[in-house]
C-alpha cells in the first residue's frame, strides 16, 4: 500500500469548515487504499498573531518561550484535526513533534533537525491510526520545546517522510501548485506539472513563496518526491523531484520576482587583494545573505562594489560596510531600496545558448534598464527598478511562451 505524508498548511485548516473537509478527504483516500501520515500547521495566521501576542507584552523575548508559545499553534491544530478524523470515523492520533521524535539542536526560533526517531508514528500506523503530527517543531538535545522556523511544516513533512520511508510528500496549500509565475502579478501564470530539485530550488531562492525553500533542500538530498497541490480543489498539482533525462526539458520553466532586497554601494574601494573578502566576511559573521555582487572594473587603482542584501538587514549590512569603508579609505556608502529582481529559471537552458540574450533584449525592448545581472547553469537574474518589475516579469513570460500549455 502506498504510504503518503501529507502536510496541512494554515489556510487548509484555518477554520472548523476546513478541518472537516481535510477529514473527509483523508477518509477517502484512505478507503482508496492509502496508508496516511498528517502533519499540521498552526491554523490560518495564528503564528502571526502569537508573534504580535508576545511583542506586545514584553521587549525582550526568550527564545525558550518564544517556542513554547508559537508550537501551541501547530498542537492545537492537531488535536482538532484528530478530533474531526475521529467524527468521520478514521482512528487518529495527535503527536508533538517532540512525541513524533524530532530531536533537535538548541538554537531557538530556528532549530536544526538532529535525528527523527519515528517509532510512536509507526507504532500508531501499524495499529490502524492516523498520526497527525505538529508541524514545525522538536525537542532539543536539552529536553526544551524548539521551532523549526516559519515554514517549518513543510520541513517537517519531508524529513518525515524521508524517514518512515514515504512513496511520497503532498504538501497541500491554498493554490493549486507551483505556477510558472507568480499568479497576482502574472494573470496568465499557469501551473506547471513537473520540475526539477534544482528547479524548485533556484526559484524558492528567487521569490517564489512555497515550498519552504529548507524543506526542498532536504528533499532534494534525500530523494522525497513531493506534491504540491491545493486543500481546496483537492485536484493533481506540481510534481517535484529529479530530473528526467529521458526527456527535453523546458528552455525556461517559470519567472520569478523578488522585491524584498535592497543594493549596496561602496565606492571608491582600493583595487587591492583581501578587500572583498573582509566585506563579505564581515557581512557573513552578521548571518547577512548576500545574493547578488558586481565589482567593477578598476580605474585609478579604485573600484566600485554592489551588492543586494534582504532589506530586513539593509541597516546592518550598511553599517558594517561604511565601518570597512572608513579603515580602508574607501570613498563612500549608499543604499538603494527601490530595486526588484526578476529571474527566469529552467533546466533546458544549460544547454542552450541565447536564453540571456532573448531576456536582456526583450527588458530593453521595453527600456527597462538591467542594473546587475547574475547567473547559474539553470536561471539568470536581473535586477531593474522596482516599478518595472510587474512589467518585467509579464513581458518575460509572454517572450518565452509560458502562457501557453506547455
Ligand atoms: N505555522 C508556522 C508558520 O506559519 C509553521 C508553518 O506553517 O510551517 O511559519
Ligand atoms: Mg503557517
Amino acid at each position: 500500500m502506498p504510504l503518503l505524508v501529507q502536510k496541512f498548511g494554515g489556510t487548509s485548516v484555518a477554520t472548523p469548515d476546513r478541518i472537516r473537509e481535510v477529514a473527509e478527504q483523508v477518509r477517502l483516500r484512505r478507503r482508496s487504499g492509502d496508508d496516511l501520515v498528517l502533519v499540521v500547521s498552526a491554523m490560518g495566521t495564528e503564528t502571526d498573531e502569537m508573534l504580535a501576542l508576545a511583542r506586545s507584552v514584553a521587549d525582550r523575548r526568550s527564545g525558550r518561550e518564544m517556542d513554547m508559545l508559537i508550537t501551541a499553534g501547530e498542537r492545537k491544530a492537531t488535536a482538532l484535526v484528530c478530533m474531526a478524523l475521529i467524527d468521520h470515523n478514521v482512528p487518529a492520533e495527535s503527536l508533538t513533534g517532540s512525541q513524533a521524535g524530532f530531536i533537535t539542536d538548541e538554537t531557538h526560533e530556528n532549530a536544526r533537525i538532529l535525528d527523527i526517531r519515528p517509532q510512536r508514528v509507526l507504532a500508531a500506523l501499524q495499529g490502524g491510526r492516523v498520526p497527525v503530527v505538529a508541524g514545525s517543531q522538536g525537542v532539543s538535545t536539552s529536553n526544551d520545546v524548539t521551532f523549526l522556523g516559519r515554514g517549518g511544516s513543510d520541513t517537517t513533512a519531508v524529513a518525515l517522510a524521508n524517514v518512515i520511508e514515504a512513496d511520497a510528500c503532498e504538501l497541500y496549500t491554498d493554490v493549486s501548485g507551483v505556477f510558472t509565475s507568480d499568479p497576482r502579478v502574472v494573470p496568465t501564470a499557469r501551473r506547471i506539472g513537473r520540475l526539477s530539485y534544482d528547479e524548485i530550488l533556484e526559484m524558492t531562492a528567487t521569490g517564489c513563496p512555497k515550498p519552504a525553500m529548507r524543506s526542498v533542500e532536504v528533499a532534494r538530498a534525500r530523494g522525497v518526491r513531493l506534491h504540491v497541490r491545493s486543500a481546496f480543489t483537492w485536484e493533481a498539482g506540481t510534481w517535484i523531484g529529479e530530473e528526467d533525462p529521458s526527456m527535453e526539458q523546458p528552455l525556461v520553466s517559470a519567472v520569478t520576482h523578488d522585491i524584498s532586497e535592497a543594493k549596496i554601494t561602496i565606492t571608491g574601494v582600493p583595487d587591492r587583494p583581501g578587500i572583498a573578502g573582509a566585506l563579505f566576511r564581515r557581512l557573513a559573521d552578521l548571518d547577512v545573505n548576500v545574493d547578488m555582487i558586481v565589482q567593477n572594473v578598476s580605474a585609478d587603482g579604485v573600484t566600485d562594489i554592489s551588492f543586494t542584501v534582504p532589506r530586513r538587514q539593509l541597516g546592518i549590512s550598511t553599517q558594517v560596510t561604511r565601518d570597512l569603508g572608513a579603515e580602508i579609505g574607501a570613498g563612500g556608502v549608499s543604499e538603494d531600496t527601490d530595486i526588484a529582481r526578476v529571474s527566469l529559471i529552467g533546466a533546458g537552458m544549460k544547454s542552450n545558448p541565447g536564453v540571456a540574450a532573448t531576456m536582456f533584449e526583450k527588458l530593453g525592448e521595453r527600456s527597462i534598464n538591467i542594473e546587475m545581472i547574475s547567473t547559474s547553469a539553470i536561471r539568470i537574474s536581473c535586477v531593474v527598478r522596482s516599478e518595472d518589475v510587474v512589467q518585467a516579469v509579464n513581458v518575460l513570460h509572454d517572450a518565452f511562451g509560458l502562457a501557453e500549455a506547455s
